[in-house]
């Protein structure tokens, strides 16, 4: 038994692998593992107290995936609920037949299911954090006048400045019974434009788990996870006989071959059906952690680098 998370996970591993020892499914270690990282108002990139998009809302995304059967859940731009990995469960649990919910549908699957909800989801600091970045901008910090009047394609550049605060916590387990269970949740990118979905409640893009090869998730520019579908890429390395290592360089390396402006870091957490871990990064310096179910403490993991250039690329036909 074990559990892999990012490195902001260290809040919740503790609770999760409490959970595994106690005989819980690897999914209720993933839920409780993340809902520790969800309710932390000093973690700005996942659930409560995240940083908010343009506008000011909170819009929170998360996936949860079953390795025994592919079963999914997601939920994308949710407001007002805060353990959006426990809403994105019960969109597996209660057998919709969706995979994904976003916006108002998912906030109305939250109320119908009696999620905990909470009026606010932003401490003073975290708006004023906002008010501050968009007047440095040449905004007053107005959010109406901003919504009605300004075209907000002006500024969706805030969105990508070096400047920017982004994260999202992954959380992977392998149970008592060698169930292989992984989950996202985010924030998203700060000041991100209203409606923008990231990689975290795509599956295949940010979250995959299989029991028969394993399992990966990701932290870091969820456009480009989107678009290489890189945790299934790595699912799908392992199925064609790739070590864990092999498989997690091979999804980064895919990376390199996106075209664009916006080629960004990326971060992916990775096990095998063995329980053996990976971390990778295109930055050096990032950690994840792990811990058995027989260790006293989780562990702090260095990242390999993999590096992906920031340039612009095309793809071109040979
Ligand atoms: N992957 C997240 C997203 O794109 C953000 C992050 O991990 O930094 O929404």
């Amino acid at each position: 038994m074990i559990i892999i998370a990012s490195h902001n996970g260290a809040i919740g591993i503790a609770d999760a692998v409490r959970t595994l020892n106690s005989g819980g499914s690897a999914m209720d270690a993933v839920e409780i593992g993340i809902r520790a990282v969800e309710a932390d108002p000093d973690d700005h990139s996942v659930g409560y107290n995240g940083y908010p998009n343009i506008l000011g809302e909170l819009e929170l995304d998360a996936s949860i995936m079953d390795g025994r059967t592919l079963n999914s859940g997601a939920v994308a731009l949710m407001r007002g609920y805060p353990y959006a990995i426990s809403v994105a469960r019960q969109v597996l649990e209660r057998k919709l037949p969706h995979v994904l919910l976003a916006g108002e549908g998912a906030e109305r699957f939250a109320r119908e299911i009696d999620a905990e909800r909470w009026d606010d989801m932003l401490t003073d600091e975290i708006r004023e954090v906002w008010r501050r970045r968009l007047a440095a901008s040449g905004s007053s910090g107005d959010t109406p006048e901003l919504a009605a009047d300004t075209s907000l394609l002006d500024w969706v550049k805030l969105a990508t400045d070096p400047e920017r605060v982004a994260g999202t916590v992954n959380f992977i387990a392998i149970d008592g019974a060698g169930d292989i269970a992984s989950g996202v949740s985010t924030s998203g990118w700060a000041w991100k434009y209203p409606g923008r979905i990231g990689d975290s409640p795509i599956i295949g893009a940010g979250n995959y788990a299989d029991n028969r090869y394993g399992a990966c998730a990701c932290t870091g520019m969820g456009e480009m996870a989107i678009r290489a579908s890189t945790s299934r890429s790595l699912a799908l390395y392992l199925q064609m006989g790739m070590t864990l290592r092999e498989a997690g360089r091979r999804a980064m390396s895919d990376l390199r071959d996106l075209g664009g402006d916006y080629i960004g870091g990326m971060n992916l957490i990775a096990l095998d059906r063995d329980g053996e871990h990976v971390g990778l990064s295109s930055e050096a310096g990032r950690t994840y952690i792990y811990q058995h179910a027989d260790m006293a403490e989780y562990e702090s993991v260095e990242r390999e680098v993999v590096e992906i250039p920031a340039r612009w690329a095309r793809i071109v036909r040979e």
